[in-house]
């Protein structure tokens, strides 16, 4: 449109220097036919011959003129008609006033000019042509007027109708520039958020795939994801084959060794029994050493058992009050000289079982390890937006910084390895449960400045 538009005012602007040559053309050409008669008429009142120059000279010019104006005008048939009328008009004129002149120049033969002068000049025969020239002039110039101001119209009214016509598309382009780039970041946002929702569920370890039938970069994208989802879920598995293989083991070994240990044990039994007077003292103190060990032993292989029991019991979900249950296990194990501080406790619903065994294992150590003199135990409870923080604490012997990492691995005991009552399990196993439910545990101690177990536990 705009195109079109550029090539009407090209065409108009050549119009118009066109036009206005025309028009100064005809305004040249009028002059000199003016000119012409001026100087007629000048020198046939004056009969000096000075007046005839601008004659001649006009009539050497205005031939040329007619012929540049016939080149301008030929696509015009009004204008080229109008104008082979005034050099009709015009060539008659001249040779109305060619006749005069030269008959006035003869003037030796005077009754010829007097003939002319009161039969043509007296009679204005020459006024009327030249009236008659003027006229066509004035007509001309109102011809070529009238064409440019029609031109200029249709000029501005392709003008306003372009801009109507600009604003029209402007807008429908804009609408369909619009509403396609909703329509694409739609389409795209929509992939964009099935493959976070896929990214979130592979968090949460639920291995699902992206559905994309399109063949694009997004595309490449999700199958990357769930060629990735694909891996993962096939690790996890394995990696839980893997573990479930391990705990079924421990739990087999540990189950199986038990009845071994038995068997030496009679069997030490047996001999003090049978060779009792045989029997050296130091014999005696040696046989007396093995029960010893194989209740140890024992310890080590219950340990391990409960630590691989964890794994295989199922957690069961009921509405537990913490403080009950943390006041079961003092009264259990606790002794009575034990001052006891329990704080505000929850209730809530929750893997009892699991919550147990990390409060007896964590309040049986703060006794082992407690005061000697004025045991204390502390157990609290904050709360956190997704967890409870539950604290037990202790004012006994402390723990070594350098160790607090270390005393959660199983087997790992500061105590002498030969005590029966420390196998370095409860904390591996508190470890264990809380890892498996993406809890922390952390201890705060200093030697001789008592302990203080903090973990989380989850709300929900
Ligand atoms: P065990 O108590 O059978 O040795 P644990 O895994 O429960 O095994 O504890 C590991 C070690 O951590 C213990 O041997 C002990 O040295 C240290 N420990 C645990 N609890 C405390 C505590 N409340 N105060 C001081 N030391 C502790």
């Amino acid at each position: 449109v705009n195109y079109t538009l550029s090539q009407q005012v090209n065409q108009n602007s050549t119009f118009l220097t066109n036009s206005e040559t025309i028009i100064r053309n005809s305004g040249r050409l009028n002059k000199s036919i003016i000119d012409m008669q001026s100087a007629f008429r000048g020198y046939l009142l004056t009969d000096d011959d000075d007046f005839l120059e601008p004659y001649y000279s006009s009539l050497k010019e205005i031939p040329t003129l007619f012929k540049e104006q016939s080149q301008l005008v030929q696509e015009y048939p009004v204008h080229r008609q109008r104008l082979d009328s005034i050099k009709v008009l015009h060539q008659e004129w001249i040779d109305y006033a060619n006749s005069l002149i030269s008959a006035k120049k003869k003037l030796g033969d005077k009754g010829d000019y007097e003939t002319l002068f009161n039969t043509r000049f007296r009679k204005q025969f020459g006024q009327k042509l030249n009236n008659q020239i003027s006229d066509k002039f004035r007509e001309f110039d109102r011809y070529e007027y009238k064409v440019r101001q029609v031109r200029r119209e249709t000029l501005s009214e392709s003008i306003s109708q372009t801009n109507t016509y600009s604003i029209i598309f402007l807008g429908v382009i804009i609408c369909i520039g619009a509403i396609s780039t909703i329509y694409i970041v739609r389409l795209i946002s929509k992939r964009i958020a099935a493959m976070v929702n896929v990214a979130h569920n592979i968090s949460n370890g639920n291995f699902v795939n992206v559905e994309d039938n399109q063949n694009d970069e997004l595309t490449s994208l999700s199958t990357s994801l769930n060629i990735m989802s694909a891996t993962l879920n096939k690790n996890i598995r394995e990696l839980e084959k893997r573990n479930n293989e391990l705990n079924q083991f421990a739990y087999v070994v540990s189950h199986d060794l038990k009845a071994p240990l038995r068997g030496i044990y009679n069997v030490t039994q047996w001999i003090e029994e049978d060779l009792q007077t045989e029997l050296s003292p130091s014999l005696k103190r040696y046989l007396n050493i093995i029960p010893e060990r194989i209740a140890r032993m024992e310890g080590l292989i219950d340990g391990l058992l409960d630590y691989a029991r964890i794994a295989r019991e199922k957690p069961l979900k009921e509405y537990v009050d913490v403080n009950i249950l943390v006041r079961d296990i003092v009264d259990d194990i606790v002794p009575k000289d034990t001052e006891i501080s329990i704080g505000r406790l929850p209730g809530f619903a929750t893997d009892k079982l699991r919550l147990e065994q990390v409060f007896s294992n964590l309040i049986s150590n703060a006794v082992k390890y407690g005061s000697a003199e004025h045991p204390r135990i502390g157990i609290d409870c904050h709360e956190l937006p997704k967890f409870y923080e539950f604290t037990v604490s202790d004012n006994g012997i402390g723990i070594d910084p350098g160790y607090h990492d270390k005393i959660f691995v199983i087997f790992q005991t500061l105590r002498e390895k030969n005590a029966k009552e420390s196998t370095g399990i409860g904390l591996a196993i508190v470890k264990k449960i809380l890892d498996d439910q993406h809890c922390s545990i952390r201890v705060e101690s200093e030697p001789g400045h008592g302990s203080s177990f903090i973990f989380t536990w989850n709300k929900n």
